[in-house]
């Protein structure tokens, strides 16, 4: 922790700054969860000790709920899950994911602690929870989860307040854990210097789960799930460290009430202020320097939300080719109205992208998703996690359409930006750099000789690297909220 320190940071309460100069993709501080949960619909298909989706997971055979991918991992497991297990047994079933977090913390508080280990700067006790400020319905959700809770540890020596403290904090500093690849959200847990770290809509860091390497067989090599605050860009000494909370593609105003709904303050960053942006996000197209009139915007913007929510209900129910055919309809309505930075305009190319990929429709998911990112490169902070990731989905769709040199061309961008938001040891900068190797290869042969290129294609398509990547073309799952809330 040489890299930091706590200090007040006025209205926003206490903060993170800096204590030297950071340079982009710099880990500013590693931390490893102080407890995790594996969401209650995930509990069969995601181990409980190190976050894999597996199949054929081994089940504890005392609670018969948790699972593991093995003795290694259970193991690995037991001390976190032993009271759990005994409590699961008396009661006969597992409670909700927010009251099993809230146990494991209260176990580990109990046992440790507030604090477990010199490099955690602040005690649980100590981290905020804005009961004081929820509405009455998520009062009345705690109430009954208080409730729940006392069922589950009835012989809990911590008095209510204190409970119903740790339950408020998790739910506003709850943190979101992503599988192993970082493509679906898989649970919920808990790191008390990252609750340190105070929001800004344009952020100079990001914040990635690393679940490093856990392919050895000796548990105590088994990393935990740690989480690594990393650089976006230089960063001056005396900085106040920030993250963003919410997907920046969305308008200030909008933005502003998310943050206020679920974490309960008044976003005034400097994007917010100056609503940096804004313009872009609700910008009609202009031709030879004219718009169209506010009137037409205006209608097909309000067309553009019937259609958004008609696509949403049509991918709900599965029914794909209808997905299609909306996109295409409303696409059709806003290309002369609405500019490429539309959010309306962007939303649409992301769905229809991503539904035409999984169709198999390479060529047309391609042209919509180049769009797509285009758009998105002039509204995201070039370093920005969730750009890397749609150029990398992007540089994909290119590459199973045939479009090589362009497919190339967005793999290497999507690399130079995960490099930076998640480092080289992640598992997907990983799987991304056998990519580049392949299409850095295969661009080579293309130039050289057409027909050479064509059937090495077709041999990459059934190994590894590229089957790896058409499973992070299914972009549903993606996780874009920092913390957890139902
Ligand atoms: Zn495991
Ligand atoms: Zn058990
Ligand atoms: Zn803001």
């Amino acid at each position: 922790m040489n890299n930091v320190q706590v200090f007040d940071a006025g209205l926003k309460g206490r903060g993170l700054r800096t204590t030297k100069i950071l340079q982009p993709g710099e880990v500013v501080f590693a931390e490893p969860s102080f407890a995790a949960v594996v969401f209650d619909r995930l509990s069969q298909q995601v181990c409980h000790n190190c976050f894999r989706r597996q199949v054929n997971l081994h089940r504890c055979a005392q609670c018969k709920f948790a699972h593991y991918c093995d003795r290694t991992c259970q193991t690995a497991c037991w001390d976190e899950h032993k009271q759990e297990c005994a409590a699961i047994r008396n009661i006969g079933k597992a409670p909700n994911e927010n009251v099993r977090l809230v146990a494991r913390v209260l176990w580990r508080v109990q046992k440790d602690t507030g604090i477990v280990s010199d490099s955690q700067l602040i005690s649980v006790d100590l981290l905020k929870d804005h009961v004081a400020d929820m509405p009455t319905d998520d009062l009345n959700e705690l109430k009954s989860n208080m409730q729940k809770f006392l069922d589950y540890c009835p012989n809990t020596k911590h008095r209510t307040d204190y409970i119903s403290h740790i339950f408020g904090m998790i739910d506003c500093n709850g943190f979101t854990l992503s599988d192993q690849r970082g493509l679906q959200a898989v649970g919920v847990a808990l790191f008390p210097n990252l609750c340190l770290v105070n929001h800004d809509c344009w952020p100079n860091c990001t914040v990635i789960l690393n679940h490093g390497n856990q392919s050895t067989l000796n548990s105590t090599f088994h990393s935990k799930k740690r989480i690594e605050l990393r650089a976006l860009g230089k960063i001056a000494e005396n900085e106040e460290l920030t993250v963003s909370y919410v997907d920046f593609l969305n308008v200030s105003g909008d933005r502003k009430l998310a943050l206020k709904h679920q974490y309960h303050f008044d976003c005034t960053c400097k994007s917010c202020s100056e609503h940096s942006k804004d313009d872009l996000m609700m910008a009609a197209k202009e031709t030879d320097g004219k718009k169209p009139s506010g009137e037409l915007v205006k209608e097909v913007q309000m067309f553009s939300l019937e259609c958004l929510a008609k696509i949403e209900a049509a991918r709900t129910a599965g029914n794909f080719n209808e997905v299609v055919k909306l996109c295409q309809e409303c696409l059709e309505r806003q290309e002369p109205v609405l500019a490429d930075t539309h959010l309306y305009q962007l939303r649409v190319l992301s769905v229809a992208s991503e539904v035409l990929s999984y169709l198999r429709r390479f060529s047309e998911a391609a042209k919509y998703a180049n769009r797509m990112v285009e758009g998105y490169a002039k509204l995201y902070h070039p370093n920005n996690a969730q750009l890397g990731m749609a150029i990398m989905r992007a540089g994909v769709t290119n590459w199973h359409a045939g479009l090589i040199e362009t497919a190339h061309g967005l793999i290497c961008k999507a690399y130079a930006i995960l490099m930076v938001t998640h480092g080289a040891t992640h598992p997907i900068t990983r799987d991304l750099e056998a990519i580049r190797t392949q299409t850095e290869m295969e661009l080579r042969m293309f130039k050289q000789n057409e027909d050479v290129y064509h059937s090495m294609r077709e041999a990459a398509l059934q190994t590894k690297p590229m089957g790896k990547m058409t499973e992070a073309l299914r972009g549903e799952d993606n996780v874009k909220a920092l913390t957890h809330k139902q």
